[in-house]
């Protein structure tokens, strides 16, 4: 049982506390970065509806090869040009060791994903740097095995660890693309001090889904949301199905304020 402790991350519009006692932080963007046009439209869209991070994807772990990989370190670029604009902070995916000084200098958060939530090299070297790091729960992992997962992080120097909850493998996919274990919000609160964060986007795979799971992550008492945005999701390159518009986004911002955690 840890005392509630916060992750805080300086971002160009001031501190974020990632806490018990704090606002509810909501993190939105689309699930890669496309191009410029696209990533700073939807930063101004979710800065103005209340978010204090931009995600987006610019190393993409895609199920097959011929999917859209990322723009790589371009799109890295263009996420500096979207904080620049908004002041929003980046949180964006390290997949490879070699790509984390460069990732590094753009991420205010490195997102670790669930493929890689086991990948000890990772997360050696991410706990050996000072950005705070966002772990995904692996698809078909423990508790236990995500918090030994967030250990290696620590152990390494780096207490900075937020635990994101993504959904876990399904027997249903007809219906969901994963399982949302809503369940570990108070399961982790009992076990440990560090930050919950939950993704309904990845957690459900479908847009329609996503307000109600975002509510009932609020009243279980998550201390964070990520949120899947694109300005078009017919058109995006990943993840179209379960983004969010812009304008549903909104709504769904002023859905959350009246659940409990003002935003
Ligand atoms: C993502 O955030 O776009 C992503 C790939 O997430 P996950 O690792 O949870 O699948
Ligand atoms: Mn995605």
């Amino acid at each position: 049982h840890g005392e509630a402790s916060d992750v805080i991350v300086n971002t160009p519009n001031g501190p974020v506390h990632f806490c018990e006692h704090h606002p509810l932080v909501v993190i939105a963007g689309p699930c890669s970065v496309e191009n410029e046009e696209m990533i700073v439209e939807t930063a101004r869209r979710v800065k103005a509806a209340g978010a204090k991070f931009l995600r987006g994807g610019a190393y993409k772990p895609r199920t097959s090869p011929y999917s859209f990989q990322g723009h790589g370190e371009s799109a890295l670029e263009l996420l500096a040009a979207a904080r620049e604009e908004t002041g929003l902070g980046i949180i964006t995916e390290l997949m490879d060791t070699a790509d984390l000084e460069v990732l590094g200098e753009f991420a205010d958060i490195i997102q670790v994903g669930a493929r890689n939530m086991q990948n000890f090299a990772l997360l050696k070297k991410v706990g050996a740097q000072d950005k705070p790091v966002f772990l995904k729960r692996g698809m078909s992992s423990t508790i236990e095995e995500w918090l030994m997962a967030a250990e290696y992080i620590m152990a390494a120097g780096n207490p900075n660890v937020i635990l994101c909850e993504r959904g876990i493998r399904t027997y249903d996919r007809q219906y969901c693309r994963n399982t949302l274990d809503l369940s570990v919000i108070p399961v982790l609160r009992s076990l440990t001090h560090l930050p919950i964060a939950i993704d309904p986007s990845h957690g459900t795979g479908w847009a329609e889904y996503v307000p109600a799971m975002a509510k009932a992550a609020i009243a279980a008492g998550t201390d964070s949301l990520m949120i899947e945005v694109h300005p078009n999701p017919q058109k995006a390159l990943s993840d179209g199905p379960q983004s969010l518009t812009p304008d549903r986004f909104d709504r769904l911002m002023e859905e959350l304020a009246v659940i409990g955690k003002a935003v």
